[in-house]
């Protein structure tokens, strides 16, 4: 008899209905793809266990505040109410826009909040999701980050220590990278690999100046090259898609199809694809 997992168990219950929270990912084992589970609520849904089978997600029209937990019609800042989104400051935008932290002006937000997020190390990293990006990201967080996007491949370059010089570090690293990802080309896994320490050589010479200015300002301490080995990322997928059809809660509450693939916070149905971290708070109703 096969042991009874934790998946399994869930698997016995009808209904499963729970608030969405982004999906939880883990590099998988030795050479294995990396394992998914769908959080909805207390609910738990191992992913990789449902890939060639049906899978229904119905939005019940209810969305709750990932942070206070009271109805909101609309989501903000993926799944935060509209007084959390002004007055949190997790949701500022000083958090996408790092270099443009406010802290020493008095005017951060929440600045216990900021000393125990912020001023953390960070990593500047280079990773291949749809080609060759930077990114930044508190050190606790890789290799989740990576993952949350669908990279293939992934490198630490640099550890500052604190958000706001990873922001200065990225603008240098803009100037000759994207910062983005092509969620289109991602999904469709027609990824060519990179020589990532290759990248990071050729940009570390060519942002010699830059970086040395940043040294200066900060000191040599604070901004560090790291000795990092690259880290790649195999991703359960059965079949890409050709062709991109986006789902949308909103616009239909039912999202139904046979599981085809996982990538990044997506997943993918033979029906189209859905970014499930965009509807973070949706009540839905799993089958
Ligand atoms: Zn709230």
């Amino acid at each position: 008899m096969p042991p009874v997992t934790e998946a399994r168990l869930i698997e016995a219950e009808t209904t499963r209905q729970g608030c969405l929270s982004k999906m939880a990912i883990v590099p998988g084992e030795q050479g294995e793809p990396v394992r998914y589970t769908l959080r909805a609520g207390e609910q738990r849904l191992d992913l990789n266990a449902r890939l060639g089978e049906p899978l229904r997600l119905t939005w019940t029209g209810a969305i709750a505040c990932t942070h206070c937990g009271r109805a909101t019609k609309k989501s903000f800042a993926q799944g935060h109410c509209y007084p959390c989104f002004k007055k949190l400051a997790q949701c500022d935008t000083c958090i996408m826009k790092p270099e443009t932290c406010h802290f020493f002006a008095g005017t951060c937000r929440e600045p216990e909040w900021g000393e125990r997020h912020c001023f953390q190390p960070h990593v500047v990293y280079l990773a291949n999701s749809s080609s060759l990006k930077v990114g930044i990201t508190r050190g606790t967080q890789v290799p989740t980050r990576w993952l949350d996007q669908g990279a293939i491949q992934a490198l630490p370059v640099l550890q500052v220590d604190t958000r706001q010089q990873s922001g200065f570090v990225e603008m240098l690293f803009k100037e000759e990278v994207a910062d983005r990802t092509n969620w289109r080309a991602m999904l469709k896994g027609e990824i060519e690999p990179l020589d990532l320490c290759a990248e990071r050589d050729r940009l570390l010479a060519r942002l010699e100046g830059g970086l040395a200015n940043l040294h200066e300002r900060f000191g040599a301490e604070a901004i560090q090259v790291l000795e990092a080995s690259p880290m790649a990322f195999d991703y359960p997928v059965l079949e890409f898609p050709r062709k991109i059809v986006s789902h949308n809660f909103d616009k239909n509450p039912v999202v139904a199809g046979t599981l085809l693939g996982l990538k990044g916070q997506y997943l993918i149905l033979d029906s189209g694809v859905i970014n499930l971290r965009k509807f973070t708070g949706y009540e839905v109703a799993v089958a």
